[in-house]
């Protein structure tokens, strides 16, 4: 076979054999999807030869780029001793090191958590963002029960998205992802998320948007919390367990927490007695600026939902965090039966873990966190020039992710109906420019590897600014 024939049959397999996630599959036979051959730092590059910039790290997973020499070396070392044992039995040692940095950088210094905050000290691996959550959720339940509950109840955020499976999806308050499957899930409560850019509350008026300034209002969200948990407790039943994204809502459109928020808002659900489940499966190791993002306010929850960026993007694995009290409550002799019922084939997997180890590593070493610190400046810098634009209604960025959300005029803030894909339209015109994203409805999603580079930061944002210039017209 030669290059080109070899070409065109990848792109016609997929189309006749791949059903791709998230995807309306009529568009998708309408053009010849773009196939990835290879990757190195931020650059994508598909069977035609053609260089992509990675904007959205792969669906928010890689984090220092692709072909990391390190990661890449971490891997093939493990792959000379074996690919994977199973964790049903069988202890392995990149899993139990991993487990133990993730125990080390989970938990910072006393003084930066509120103080009474819990010690996350146990480790449950699994495969994927959505079965993290899937554990969490049915260690909260378990427990709760264990300590008399009948009726275990979850609280979580209008907007949110926890993943696709039954469990995850039941705290997921997405109408589009989730009503559909309404029959197969359980009940969970949602409470207002703050979106302040479409606030009634928010009295900033609608010009053009200063962050730091952004918020003006009486954290009318919160009390609205408050009073729901509150009946909610004088029904006899207070919530099992409040589950969150911190600082930032990531498939609800990128919709930024106002500093504040979290500390408050997870003071109340304690202070009434629900834990915490913290999905850091977006937020977490750095992208919100920080390794975790819930410890920038200085919250520690009960439990902590890891995926994604976990192996640095590399491979699916996951990691649900755990105090040693929940853990305690699975403990007793074999016939009370009190075992976690929980479990999958790759729980623990070597290479997984041996990614991961290299990926932490990386993390925490000086110039990652200065490259970091660089990166989210540029970011915010280029991310300023498209306030020009009329159809860029707000911009939301927290570290390194950003969310641009477009409306058709920023004075009226209308937004688009979503049948006339205008995040897809000028998602479109990007890769046309060589970057790749994908949007959330009308938002356009930036969030780049840590290795991005100055120069390739900019070219992000401005394929951003021409696309919005091409599909809606200029200024
Ligand atoms: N939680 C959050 C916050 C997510 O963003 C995602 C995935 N986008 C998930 C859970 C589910 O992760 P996965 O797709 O790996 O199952």
């Amino acid at each position: 076979m030669n290059r080109k024939s070899k070409k065109l049959s990848l792109a016609q397999l997929d189309h006749k054999y791949v059903w791709h996630p998230f995807t309306q599959m009529r568009d998708w036979l309408r053009s010849e999807p773009i196939v990835i051959t290879s990757g190195k730092g931020s650059v994508l590059r598909d069977a035609k030869g053609r260089q992509y910039l990675d904007a959205n790290a792969s669906i928010w997973t890689n984090l220092h780029g692709h072909n990391h020499p390190k990661i890449n070396a971490a891997i093939n070392r493990q792959l000379k001793k074996i690919a994977h044992s199973s964790a049903l039995g069988l202890a392995n040692e990149p899993a139990s090191l991993a487990a133990e940095q993730l125990v080390k950088i989970a938990n910072p210094e006393k003084s930066a958590l509120k103080s009474g905050s819990p010690h996350l000290g146990k480790v449950f691996f699994s495969d994927d963002g959505s079965t993290a959550m899937e554990v969490a959720l049915k260690l909260a339940y378990a427990y709760a029960r264990r300590k008399g509950r009948k009726q275990p109840k979850f609280l979580s955020l209008d907007g949110a998205y926890h993943g696709d499976t039954v469990g995850a999806v039941s705290l997921g308050h997405i109408d589009l992802f989730h009503k559909a499957y309404a029959g197969l899930l359980f009940k969970s409560d949602k409470t207002p998320a703050p979106y302040c850019y479409r606030c009634p509350h928010n009295r900033a008026k609608p010009e053009r948007a200063d962050a730091r300034s952004y918020r003006k209002c009486n954290w009318e969200c919160l009390g609205k919390l408050e009073q729901q948990i509150a009946a909610q407790k004088k029904k006899g039943n207070p919530y099992t367990a409040f589950a969150f994204e911190p600082l930032m809502q990531g498939a609800a459109g990128m919709t930024a927490q106002p500093e504040g928020w979290l500390r408050r808002a997870t003071d109340v659900a304690r202070g009434y007695g629900a834990q915490l489940i913290a999905d850091e499966v977006m937020t977490g190791f750095g992208r919100t600026g920080v390794n975790f993002a819930c410890h920038k306010e200085g919250v520690q929850p009960d439990f902590m939902a890891l995926a994604k960026g976990l192996t640095g993007g590399y491979l699916p694995m996951a990691a649900t965090l755990t105090t040693q009290k929940v853990f305690d409550a699975f403990l007793g002799r074999y016939d009370e039966f009190k075992t976690f019922f929980h479990g999958h084939s790759f729980t623990g997997n070597q290479l997984g873990a041996s990614a991961a180890l290299a990926s932490l590593e990386i993390l925490q070493s000086g110039e990652s966190i200065r490259a970091r610190e660089v990166l989210e400046k540029t970011l915010r810098d280029e991310l300023a020039t498209l306030w020009n634009l009329r159809n860029i209604g707000d911009i939301r960025q927290v570290g390194l992710v950003a969310g641009i959300e477009l409306v058709r005029d920023w004075r009226t803030r209308e937004p688009f109906e979503l049948r006339e894909r205008a995040g897809i339209r000028v998602c479109e015109v990007m890769a046309k420019k060589g970057v790749l994203t994908r949007p959330i409805g009308n938002v356009i999603v930036l969030l780049p590897p840590y290795c991005t580079t100055q120069s390739q930061a900019r070219r992000m944002v401005r394929a951003i600014y021409e696309a919005c210039e091409e599909t809606f017209g200029p200024v």
